[in-house]
């Protein structure tokens, strides 16, 4: 070979090396990763928020609530692959999530999914939120095409390099097709345990995932029991993020904690939320509101656990700039006596998970505390009734309900009998209609009635559509966690015409042992019960406990007799007074205004004796009325004339 060769042919080999550059520059091109911008700058820069879902309409700006940008960041943080958000309401949770969907959809466009705990909810989702931001913010205008002949629905919307559907975690269809890189999950806590007949929902849609080296996993809820709790798990399966704060006094670095915010009591003893305060945990300086939101401002997040690509943050609306002390200090006054409430104010204020004590209810306890009482008690308002059908009887208990949620058990019947014959029947349907003697207004009637329909459907059914009117129900109970009380559109019976309710009985137990843990006689909830209630009575009251297992590898919460216990036809009777005293609070019902009312109409019946008394000639037209008799006066003659 020629030099000359030699050198032509280097120079081919360079020609080529040069092509296989260009072209391996080119497909690196392709394989580019993801863009360096984070979502706090693409929403700093980009994202304006509409004026239909923001109390703040405008240009986003991050450091409004300065935590934001930990996690944002961290979802667009190519390192990280599950993000966890547990959190209260009102620390802008939603729109965390809303800028990380239009920052995909703008600067890294890939499948996206977005579960909500129902169909109804995701719809909502994508026309409240979604929709207003492709509207409104300028860089993802156009993207996602409109119109009938785009393909695009209310749940699924395509654009440029990728798509986003929408999905129900009730709906197993929604969950089941096509590979997704980046799945979100709102709620997770109220996600029913199967979807269909699917399985876990949550699962389901990570297993959508899997195949995506660059998969992305964003969880967020408010947290609900301990032990139970999805979010919870999955936070502590994170790195366990908190965010902290300097103080503006003594610039100590800590987390913001319920603990630490104080108030003053009156010479009454009740809190004054007005003069709520933080007070630092290193110096004891009270913090207002204005320093707290200035020390949020220069705070951090800081993990407790190394990390492991599963970053997570917890957040409460102590850190929230659009919640004052105050207010946060006023809803836990509000809450405290009564277990529900407090459960509540837990979850969605503090974002923490309830701790469920779980003690079981000692029958003995609640025997020693019974009362004397025959009749219904002055500050009864509404009396309702349980009947539960057994093989050879009814059994009834009846239910004084007071403004304060206390109940008063005017007493058990037992009505012995073939339910399948007429006669017990007619004896249940004489007993509802017998007043019960009343110790402020004298006689008081039953206002609502449930009836268990799991045994002789077609009779209970039967009787109960001929009382409709008067407020005697059919229902059905349906275990399961998150059931509302009383479901406020009746079913139909399979096969017939007869109408019924269901009854979420995991609910109305969660509500009964609560309250049956409260032990001052004076305290909301607190539940009365008088001497005709024997030992067995509240052998079967306290016959249940809540247990947890775990089915298909999640765990599970219900209710299960105790070991020895038999019976418990008393905590099912109760269950279901409880119920119907729901079912008139849905139709309108409002145990204080109704008590407000009783103690105004008593007040004037007194005014007017005094009168007369005073005065037999005095005219008692001229006394006038209190305001809120004076209302349903006029109404009614309206209604006379009309
Ligand atoms: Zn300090």
């Amino acid at each position: 070979m020629s030099a000359t060769n030699a050198l032509e042919q280097y120079s081919d080999e360079w020609l080529v090396f040069e092509g296989v550059k260009t072209f391996c520059e080119g497909f690196l091109k392709g394989l580019e990763l993801p863009p360096r911008q984070t979502i706090s700058e693409w929403a700093d820069e980009n994202r304006i928020l509409s004026s239909e879902s923001s109390a703040e309409p405008g240009q986003w700006q991050t450091s409004r609530a300065e935590y934001q940008r930990g996690i944002m960041d961290a979802i667009s943080d190519i390192n990280c692959d599950e993000v966890t958000i547990v959190a209260s309401a009102q620390v802008g949770k939603t729109e965390i999530i809303n800028n990380a969907v239009g920052f995909f959809i703008d600067k890294d466009p890939c499948p996206m999914l977005l579960l909500q705990p129902t169909e109804d909810v995701a719809k909502s989702w994508s026309t409240d939120r979604l929709a207003p931001m492709l509207r409104d913010t300028p860089c993802l205008q156009g993207k996602v095409a409109e119109g009938k002949d785009t393909g695009n629905t209310v749940l699924h919307k395509s654009f440029p390099g990728g798509h986003i559907t929408m999905v129900g975690a009730n709906s197993p269809a929604g969950l089941a097709s096509r590979p997704i890189r980046i799945v979100f999950m709102d709620e997770v806590d109220r996600y029913p345990l199967s979807a269909g007949k699917e399985g876990d929902p949550i699962k389901l849609a990570m297993k959508r995932a899997t195949t995506f080296w660059n998969k992305k996993i964003i969880k967020c809820s408010t947290p609900t029991i301990s032990g139970i709790s999805k979010i919870d798990a999955s936070f502590k399966n994170s790195d366990m993020r908190f965010y902290y704060v300097p103080c503006p006094h003594c610039g100590e670095m800590q987390r913001l904690i319920w603990a630490q915010v104080r108030w003053d009591k009156d010479d009454a003893g009740n809190g004054m939320p007005e003069t709520a305060a933080y007070v630092c945990e290193h110096c004891g300086t009270l913090w207002n509101d204005v320093e707290r939101w200035h020390a949020i401002g220069q705070g951090e997040w800081r993990a407790s656990k190394p990390f492991h690509g599963h970053a997570g943050f917890a957040l409460w609306e102590g850190y929230s700039p659009w919640v004052k002390l105050e207010e946060i200090v006023k809803a836990f006054l509000d809450a405290k006596d009564d277990p529900e409430a407090l459960k509540t104010f837990v979850n969605t204020s503090l974002g923490e998970v309830w701790e469920d004590k779980g003690e079981r209810i000692e029958e003995d306890k609640l025997v020693a505390r019974r009362e004397a009482y025959e009749t219904a008690p002055v500050e009864v308002v509404v009396i309702t009734a349980g009947v539960d059908v057994q093989e050879d009887r009814l059994e009834v208990d009846r239910f004084g309900w007071t403004a304060k949620n206390q109940s008063f058990g005017l007493g058990k019947v037992v009505l012995y009998g073939d339910p399948a014959a007429p006669r017990v029947w007619d004896e249940l349907d004489d007993l509802l209609q017998t007043p019960i003697k009343h110790d402020l207004v004298g006689e008081m009637t039953i206002s609502a009635c449930c009836v268990d329909s799991g045994y002789l459907t077609q009779q209970v059914g039967n009787f109960c559509k001929e009382r409709w009117n008067r407020r005697v129900w059919a229902i059905k109970g349906m275990p399961g966690e998150g059931r509302p009380i009383f479901k406020k559109a009746p079913g139909k019976l399979r096969k017939t015409n007869l109408e019924f309710f269901l009854v979420g009985t995991d609910t109305v137990k969660d509500v009964i042992y609560s309250r049956l843990k409260i032990d001052d006689p004076d305290a909301p909830g607190y539940c009365h019960f008088n001497m005709s209630y024997d030992e067995n009575h509240f052998v079967q009251l306290t016959a249940e406990e809540a247990k947890t297992s775990y089915s298909k590898g999640r765990k599970i919460r219900f209710y299960a007799l105790r070991p020895g216990r038999k019976r418990n036809e008393a905590l099912d009777i109760f269950g279901y007074s409880l119920a119907a005293l729901e079912g008139l609070k849905i139709s309108g019902l409002d145990l204080r205004r109704r008590w407000e009312k009783m103690l105004a109409k008593q007040e004037y019946a007194e005014k007017i004796r005094e009168a007369v008394e005073a005065n037999p000639e005095v005219n008692v037209e001229d006394i006038p009325k209190p305001k809120i008799l004076q209302k349903r006066q006029r109404r009614r003659v309206v209604a006379r004339f009309a």
